[in-house]
């Protein structure tokens, strides 16, 4: 973010002895006011004096300024990209889930109606044989009752063969 740029609000670190405009004499800006004379803090030029206009520190204050405001509105946009791709994805697998379980849901829909078909199957075969059980038992009651009849009238014939 730094662009190496001093910083006009931090100013010098250690206040001046005299005052920028109280020299003599005057140097002029090409704005053709008093230029004030400041004092170097650079690294390569510690204590040299130099001029320049405060009509330049503004400028250079705003310019800094706007690049400053540049960079965060950039960075807010970065940020805010990032953010709706994080949304994004997440939405996206939410969907994903979503769309497995409803295919889970109706696989089990569908095993469902098939166990209630067999079940059904199943209930008619049961009906089936109930119906056949008792029927045998009719069947076999009425078997068990002509014998008796046949062997009655057998016996009720021998005895009447051997009465006459
Ligand atoms: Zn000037």
């Amino acid at each position: 973010m730094e662009s190496g740029g001093r910083r006009p609000s931090q100013g010098p670190p250690v206040p001046y002895r005299e005052r920028p405009l109280s020299y003599e004499p005057p140097v002029m800006c090409r704005c053709r006011l008093k230029a004030p004379r400041w004092i170097s803090w650079s690294d390569d030029n510690p204590g040299r004096r130099y001029f320049r206009c405060s009509r330049a520190w503004h400028s250079e204050f705003m310019k800094r300024l706007l690049l400053d405001l540049r960079d965060a509105v950039w960075r807010i946009r970065e940020e805010r990209a990032e953010l709706e791709l994080c949304v994004n994805t997440e939405l996206e697998v939410q969907k994903e889930m979503n769309q497995a379980l409803q295919v889970e849901n109706l696989k089990m829909q569908v095993e469902l109606c098939e166990m209630k078909k067999k079940l059904a199957q199943k209930d008619e075969a049961l009906q089936v044989m109930a119906m056949k059980i008792s029927e045998g038992t009719r069947c076999r009651s009425i078997s068990a009752l002509l014998s008796v009849l046949v062997v009655g009238l057998a016996i009720g014939f021998m005895l009447g063969v051997i009465v006459a």
